[in-house]
């Protein structure tokens, strides 16, 4: 148990933000880039970590310092330094496939968290750049290296006309990006629904094949049995004929 979590549980914060309402609370300040750079696998868990105790604040580098802090104000604990041994924080970033060069395996198909590949088993893939979160897990499974992050140019900076013209534009900007995490959040969860149905879906397939299986073998066994006494008979009548 980390001593953020030691804290927070002695001001009797836990206490006053139970369960999945506190998991919701830090599930929202994190990106839902779900790189599972924070040893985790996606945001969700990390959140369920922090939440019990299991992790620290600080290690979720899309997030940055400014998540940390956010977190720390959440929980109403020590802001805690990025600990950059999880990676640094870098830029929003897309995956871009050269389809020259992709040869249509579908391992990316599989890697992302977020479903935001398009394509089928030899035909060439591509990314719906809207839906890419920029996690990189794609990267390593890639067998022709033929995936590129590309850097997404941050929107011109907010002109400054006036205080109000500003926040206004602020509040356009962060409405922007809370909606971001929201769809990337939804699709991550669609993407773990799928691969548990998927993985149901085998689970029963075999077991289907299984009882097939038996009942195939034990109507076999039967059929042996019949010829077998069969056999039997017809080899008992012929030496009681030579008795005869
Ligand atoms: S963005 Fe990556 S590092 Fe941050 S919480 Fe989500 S999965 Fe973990
Ligand atoms: S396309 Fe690649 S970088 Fe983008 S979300 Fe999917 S796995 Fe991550
Ligand atoms: S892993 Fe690479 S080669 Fe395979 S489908 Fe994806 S982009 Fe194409």
């Amino acid at each position: 148990m980390n001593e953020n979590f030691l804290i927070l549980t002695g001001m009797g914060y836990a206490s006053k933000v139970k369960g999945s309402l506190l998991v919701d609370q830090i599930d929202a300040i994190l990106p839902q880039t779900q790189c599972n750079q924070c040893d985790f696998q996606g945001c969700r868990p990390y959140a369920e970590a922090i939440a019990n105790g299991d992790a620290e604040i600080n290690q979720c580098p899309p997030g940055g310092q400014e998540g940390a802090d956010a977190l720390a104000e959440l929980l109403g604990v020590e802001p805690l330094l990025l600990n950059e041994e999880h990676g640094e924080t870098k830029p929003k970033r897309i995956a871009l496939v050269d389809e020259k060069v992709c040869i249509g395996c579908t391992l990316c198909i599989k890697a992302c968290p977020v479903d935001a590949f398009v394509g089928s088993s030899k035909v060439m893939t591509q990314v719906i750049s809207e839906e890419c979160t920029g996690c990189d897990l794609c990267l390593p499974v890639c067998p022709v290296d033929c995936i590129d992050m590309i850097e997404v140019k941050p929107a011109n900076p907010i002109p400054f006309i006036n205080y109000y013209q500003f926040y206004e534009e602020l509040y356009k900007k962060q409405t922007q990006e809370k909606k971001q995490r929201e769809i990337a959040k939804g699709r991550f969860e669609f993407h773990e629904m799928r691969v548990e149905r998927n993985k149901q879906e085998r689970s029963d397939l075999l077991e289907a094949r299984m009882i097939a299986l038996k009942e195939k073998m034990s109507k076999d066994k039967a059929q042996k049995e019949k010829i077998d006494a069969a056999m039997r008979r017809v080899s008992s009548s012929k030496v009681n004929n030579e008795v005869k």
